[in-house]
C-alpha cells in the first residue's frame, strides 16, 4: 500500500470489511474515543457467537449466547466503554460485572492494565475464560461468583463497568469504586432502564444519564 493511499485511511482498519462499516457506523452514532474504535476494529467479535451467527456479528445487534443470556449491541459496549475510560489517562484496574460471552471483557483489556470480570453462570464464566486465553489475553482475572457483591478482595477499583441491569446500583459496587473512580450501570425498571455514569468525586457520587437501554437482569446467587 503506498503512503499516499495509507495517509488517506481512517486511523482505525479493521481486519473484516464488515468490522470495518461497523467502526464507521460507531462513529457516525457519536462514539467519538478512537482507543475504543480501535478495541471494536481489532477484537474479532465472530468468535464470541456460535458458529450459527457467526455471519451477524459484525451487525450493531445484540445477540443470543445461550443461557438466555446475551453479547451486548456493539453500540452500548462502545458507549460504556468510552463512559468509564473517561477523557483522560485509562483507568488501571476496571471490574467488569457480568462476563458472559467475554467480549466487553476482551475490549476492556485491550485499554486497560488489568481487568477483572465475574460471571454468575458457570459454563459462560468457563468458556470465556478459555476463548480469551486463546486469544492471547494475559490481563484478566476471572470470577464466577454474585457480582452484586462485587470483587472485595482486589477493591478498590478504577472503574466499574456493570452489564446486567438493576433498580438501584448495589451498595458494594459504590463502596469498592476508588476516589475518582467511574461507574457505569444500566439502572431502573426492567423495559425502561437507563445508562448510568456515576463518578466518585471528594464531595460525593455524581451521576449522569447517558440514555434508554436494555439489558438482561443483574441475579442474585450463583448458578
Ligand atoms: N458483557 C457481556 C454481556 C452479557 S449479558 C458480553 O459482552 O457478552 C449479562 C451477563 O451478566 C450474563 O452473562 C449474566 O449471567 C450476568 N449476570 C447477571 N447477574 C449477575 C451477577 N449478579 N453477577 C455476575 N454476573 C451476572
Amino acid at each position: 500500500m503506498s503512503a499516499r493511499r495509507s495517509s488517506h485511511m481512517a486511523t482505525t482498519s479493521a481486519a473484516h470489511p464488515a468490522q470495518q462499516r461497523l467502526v464507521d457506523e460507531l462513529r457516525r452514532q457519536g462514539i467519538a474515543d478512537e482507543r475504543v474504535l480501535g478495541a471494536i476494529a481489532k477484537v474479532p467479535r465472530h468468535l464470541f457467537v456460535d458458529d450459527a451467527l457467526q455471519s451477524r456479528a459484525y451487525e450493531n445487534t445484540a445477540l443470543p449466547i445461550g443461557h438466555a443470556q446475551t453479547i451486548s449491541q456493539p453500540y452500548v459496549v462502545a458507549l460504556m466503554t468510552q463512559a468509564v475510560l473517561g477523557g483522560r489517562k485509562p483507568p488501571q484496574r476496571v471490574l467488569e460485572i457480568g462476563t458472559g460471552c467475554g467480549y466487553q471483557t476482551a475490549i476492556l483489556a485491550e485499554l486497560v492494565p488489568v481487568v477483572f470480570t465475574v460471571e454468575r453462570i458457570k459454563p459462560l464464566s468457563e468458556q470465556a475464560r478459555k476463548r480469551l486465553g486463546a486469544l492471547h489475553y494475559r490481563n484478566i482475572h476471572f470470577g464466577y461468583a454474585d457480582g452484586s457483591q462485587g470483587w472485595l478482595p482486589y477493591a478498590p477499583y478504577d472503574g466499574i463497568l456493570v452489564t446486567a441491569g438493576a433498580e438501584a446500583v448495589p451498595p458494594a459496587l459504590m463502596q469498592q469504586l476508588a476516589p475518582t473512580g467511574r461507574l457505569v450501570m444500566p439502572v431502573g425498571p426492567q423495559g425502561a432502564q437507563r445508562l448510568k455514569l456515576i463518578e466518585r468525586r471528594i464531595a460525593g457520587f455524581h451521576e449522569q444519564d447517558l440514555g434508554a437501554v436494555s439489558f438482561v437482569p443483574l441475579l442474585p446467587g450463583k448458578c
